[in-house]
């Protein structure tokens, strides 16, 4: 039997990357890496490397923008908050019903919505602008108003901030049903890749 070799960070054995346990100064490569690489980050936070594990996470979730039951998703720029259109039903006038998601600090809230036509298809020109430069915005609602309501606004300095409220028509037993008013700093990267699965939709 192998003598085990220990990690001398966290004290268990080694077993995965055995064989680079010098190389990895006597650690885990994970123990290595936040020994070395995390810098100041929290280890439950993702730091600048792109080896990191948090960042491959976020990297996987970025690839389900490409899923095709989500007509458009839009990352914060922490990749911890995603606001979603799934377009459900498309009318001859151009109506669209839609259910709208968010999921933020790991809450998430859902409403199925309508949304008038020619709003919808001034709201995707306008989304689409949103690559060329200068201050800009695309502003998306419900035809109930304040049940569904999306404004992704982009600064004069190229930051992008999207500000969302959903709430619910009414809740279990009549009660008034959720509300949720929010937004976040939209990451620019991932933003790029959600006009580009929302033109291929
Ligand atoms: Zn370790
Ligand atoms: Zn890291």
């Amino acid at each position: 039997m192998q003598e085990p070799k220990i990690c001398i960070r966290c004290g268990n054995p080694v077993r995965v990357s055995r064989d680079k346990y010098e190389f990895y100064d006597r650690m885990h490569w994970l123990c290595y890496h936040l020994e070395f690489e995390h810098s100041e980050y929290d280890p439950d936070e993702p730091c600048e490397d792109p080896n990191c594990p948090w960042n491959r996470i976020y990297d996987i979730k970025r690839m389900s923008l490409w899923d095709p039951i989500w007509s458009l998703s839009v990352y914060s720029q922490d990749r911890r908050s995603v606001f979603r259109l799934r377009i459900r039903e498309e009318y001859p006038s151009g109506d669209i019903d839609m259910t709208a998601v968010v999921e933020d600090m790991g809450i998430q809230k859902e409403v199925d919505c309508s949304v008038e036509g020619s709003y919808w298809r001034d709201f995707i020109v306008s989304f689409i602008e949103l690559q060329k430069s200068g201050p800009r915005r695309a502003v998306l609602g419900s035809i109930s108003p304040g049940m569904m309501e999306m404004n992704i606004e982009k600064l004069s300095n190229g930051q992008m901030v999207l500000r969302y409220t959903l709430q619910e028509e009414s809740g279990l037993n009549g009660k008034p049903g959720f509300s949720v008013s929010s937004g976040f700093q939209i990451d620019p990267a991932g933003f790029l890749l959600a006009i580009k699965s929302f033109l291929d939709f």
